[in-house]
């Protein structure tokens, strides 16, 4: 009997073919129709139950075998990036300004040939739905499938997924329990003073002094405030404000993006810096308005899902490839509001370490990034081997 590794070797040409495809024509969150067209298509020719369109662009698919009652979700991330590819690779983006920059290439193609072995093996007995999500960077794409009714209409007991990760040795695994991702939320906060001539400050309510106060207020949050072991992140990343050298404006403008790992931090940040942005303008007889946008939670592995997860590696690419205290990330994903509602586990894969082009080591989201093809027979055999285990009569 084959092993599983040799059966994705089988397809492994089809799919590292199809993913440098799917590279080369990167699109945005939410425009993902090429993309979403080729993944649908592929797996209604391989037999999957196929439904278009969840969550917009999103596309998810249903294999059933057997009568075995469990029923496993694994999911892929399908969106690219704004950036122009620098990474000079003979399957580099074709679409200036467009790239995939952190891999969900690499994800899709990984699901799509762990999908096509299953299809063809058929050796497991149960449900399995294999989740492609759109616009994972920063529009909400697995909020769109939540609204959508994705775990309504496709009922998941368990659900996995994986991330590439650059600078850990290429298909070496990070697994961990509990916290793996942190939150990320913005705040967009309006400081509103009153314009005027800049020889005359006595008159105007000066917005720009008020959000500079406000500033560095916001560093003692961190700093005072969120206890001494818990990871907490408050970054002004925009401070907009004036255009002449002799004009006092009317407002100035903060845009704030906060991290926590764990939803207490989390609720807590969004209180203070919202009480902060009042106080700090009212001192200066300003006034504040705060848009706080909660966006992605903290992203939890279950404790079980993540041991499943460990016995499948090790059984099948045996201790060395574990990486031992994975640490948690200071990057979000929207994986998290998945598992909020159906427990599993998040891991992380390396992606390489040599930064030389195409040997995975360059970081995400920079422009001479790629996914490593190296990595995908054996992650594509982790997946297959977690439905394999999980998908069993029970
Ligand atoms: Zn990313
Ligand atoms: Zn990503």
């Amino acid at each position: 009997m084959p092993t599983v590794l040799q059966e994705v070797r089988e397809v492994q040409d089809e799919m590292v073919a199809l993913r440098r495809q799917i590279h080369a024509h990167p699109e945005l969150g939410f425009e993902e129709h090429q993309t979403g067209e080729l993944v649908a298509s592929r797996l209604e020719r391989w037999g999957f139950e196929v439904a278009r369109g969840v969550g917009r662009t999103g596309v998810v698919a249903r294999l059933q075998v057997g009568r075995g009652k469990r029923r496993l979700g694994l999911r892929a991330d399908m969106d690219g990036l704004p950036i122009t590819e620098l990474s000079g690779l003979p399957h580099a983006s074709r679409r200036p300004g467009l790239m995939h920059a952190c891999g969900h290439d690499g994800h899709t193609a990984t699901l799509l040939a762990a999908a096509r072995v299953l299809a063809l093996t058929r050796a497991f007995s149960g449900t399995l739905n294999v989740i492609f999500q759109p616009a994972e960077e920063g529009l909400g794409g697995a909020q769109a499938m939540l609204d959508d009714g994705l775990f309504e209409r496709f009922p998941c007991d368990r659900l996995f997924a994986f991330h590439n990760s650059p600078g850990a040795p290429a298909g070496h695994l990070g697994i961990r329990a509990g916290v793996v991702y942190s939150s990320s939320d913005t705040a967009i906060i309006r400081i509103v003073g009153r314009g005027g001539h800049g020889a005359k400050p006595h008159l105007a309510v000066d917005p720009i002094v008020a959000a500079s106060h406000l500033v560095l207020a916001l560093q003692s949050i961190v700093s005072r405030e969120v206890h001494p072991n818990e990871l907490a992140i408050v970054t002004v990343g925009a401070f907009h404000a004036g255009d002449a050298p002799n004009v006092i404006p009317a407002f100035a403008e903060l845009r704030l993006t906060v991290r926590a790992r764990s939803e207490a931090v989390r609720a807590m940040l969004r209180d203070r810096i919202t009480a902060m942005a009042h106080a700090q303008a009212q001192v200066h007889g300003a006034t504040a308005e705060v848009d706080y946008r909660w966006r992605y939670p903290v992203t939890v592995n279950d404790e079980g899902a993540a041991a499943f997860v460990r016995e499948a590696a090790r059984e099948l690419m045996g201790d060395a490839a574990l990486i031992p205290d994975w640490p948690p990330g200071t990057a979000s994903d929207d994986l998290g509001l998945m598992l909020q509602r159906v427990p599993g586990c998040y891991f992380n894969v390396g992606n390489g370490t040599d930064e030389a082009p195409g040997q995975g080591g360059c970081p995400v989201h920079n422009a001479g990034y790629d996914f490593n093809d190296r990595i995908l027979p054996s992650t594509a055999s982790l997946f297959v081997r977690l439905v394999q285990r999980y998908l069993v009569d029970v």
